[in-house]
């Protein structure tokens, strides 16, 4: 029984399948590849299947009615099947071996070999053919077992070729708990400085990665061998506390760099000034980018359930990042404190209860401030916001009568 439940785990998705068969009958080689495979042996979910083929691009791209060219140059083709993409790789070969119509010719096992050589550490180079052949020619299988990352080859090779693999590494350790393996380690410190030359956007990716993985802690060892320091300076030097914060995050990208930013600064706008330049040296989108400095921006916020500082601190963090910024005061205080949930509770309450926490809730609007004498311009936005304060202390006075009065009386005063 238990070899049956093996072979089902070990099962291709039909798709995959499909494409693979209908490669072979077209007479070519055919193998899902890499960290799908890798992921498939862990019992984990693949993000992407890869599947990496003998057949050049024009015999994919003849063989599957839909597909889309994603680097043709590079020799990926994407096959769109069941509303899926699958992206269909050629081995990755010089000229000498581009006779790909033999599939029994020797050349093809040569070429696999070259193709899984190329890739960066042994459990990410195996390949599988969905039918219990599975070509591991790095010892991966004995990595994944021992929880291991290595190089697949001379690791100061493969980093000097391309230094991410040097983050990659990192980051695979902390997705899956796996020790770097000594040698690999060792080239990985000795190369750190070449990342300087890796684009920000691929520095940020696995960084990102790593920090949302089960062991963000893991950004540590990255710090020790100095490849992230040029990328953020501020990294603390008594990184405990961060470290910590971490592990107590949720995975959420916003929230762990934020603590990250967090440790890096003592008053909360130099926090903001700090993720804010680093988030955009690493090229964040915007919306992460706002969020993150915004969390920082409130970080001083001093903790309390009380229902008209809850009002407050809803208001000015807004519904949706209200809860984040809970966690992250709550994440980077000292001791155990219901506080915390305490204020989640009340910010749910009071937005079940519709009190006002925006401008935009009020019960009046600018036009009829108008109406009321209030001066065109500035003005108008000035007393919404007064009227905010007003509300924020006593939600019983967002009614357009009491809200009005309000506004005739300043208006009588100035
Ligand atoms: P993930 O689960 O994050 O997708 P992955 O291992 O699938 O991890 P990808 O970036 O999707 O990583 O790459 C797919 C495969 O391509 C890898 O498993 C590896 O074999 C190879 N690969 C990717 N990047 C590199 C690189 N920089 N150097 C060498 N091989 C690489
Ligand atoms: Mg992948």
């Amino acid at each position: 029984r238990r070899k049956k439940r093996q072979k089902e785990q070990m099962e291709l998705p039909k798709a995959v399948q499909t494409i693979i068969h209908l490669l072979e009958r077209n007479g070519y080689e055919a193998y899902a590849v890499g960290g799908c495979v890798r992921d498939l042996f862990l019992h984990r979910a693949p993000k992407d299947w890869d599947v990496t083929t003998s057949a050049p691009p024009e015999a994919v791209k003849g063989i599957f009615h839909r597909t889309v060219d994603t680097g043709i140059k590079h020799g990926t083709v994407t096959v769109l099947m069941g509303g899926e993409g699958y992206e269909v790789t050629t081995y990755r070969i010089d000229g000498v071996y581009s006779d790909f119509r033999h599939p029994e010719d020797v050349h093809f096992t040569t070429a696999l070999e070259e193709d899984l050589k190329r890739r960066d550490f042994t459990i990410n180079a195996m390949a599988y053919d969905g039918e219990g052949r599975v070509v591991d020619l790095f010892g991966g299988r004995k990595d994944l077992q021992d929880g291991v990352i290595r190089a697949v080859g001379v690791a100061e090779e493969r980093f000097t070729e391309d230094a991410l693999r040097i983050l990659r590494a990192f980051r695979f350790s902390a997705e899956l708990g796996f020790t770097i393996e000594e040698k690999t380690l060792a080239a990985a410190g000795k190369l750190a400085g070449n990342l300087r030359f890796i684009s920000r956007e691929r520095v940020r990716e696995e960084l990102t990665k790593l920090l949302v993985s089960p062991h963000p802690d893991r950004i540590r060892d990255l710090y020790r061998i100095g490849a992230i320091n040029d990328i953020y300076p501020a990294y603390p030097e008594e990184d405990g506390p961060l470290l910590a914060a971490l592990n107590a995050l949720p995975p959420d990208p916003v929230l762990r760099y934020a603590a990250l930013f967090y440790y890096g600064a003592d008053r909360q706008e130099e926090r903001a000034a700090l993720a804010e330049q680093v988030i955009t040296e690493l090229r964040f989108d915007n919306a992460t980018k706002n969020r993150v400095v915004k969390l920082l921006a409130l970080s001083d916020t001093a903790p309390s359930a009380e229902p008209y500082a809850v009002r407050c601190i809803l208001s000015r963090a807004g519904e949706a990042l209200f809860p984040l910024l809970v966690q992250l005061l709550q994440a980077v205080s000292k001791k155990e404190n219901p506080v915390f949930d305490e204020m989640l509770r009340e910010g749910e309450a009071i937005i079940q209860r519709g009190e006002c926490i925006s401008v935009s809730q009020l019960k009046i609007n600018g036009t009829e401030l108008l109406s009321l004498g209030t001066a065109p311009g500035k003005a108008v936005g000035e007393t919404l916001k007064k009227l905010l304060e007003e509300v924020l202390k006593a939600p019983e006075k967002n009614e357009k009568e009491t809200l009005a009065a309000l506004v005739s009386a300043w208006n009588k005063t100035e």
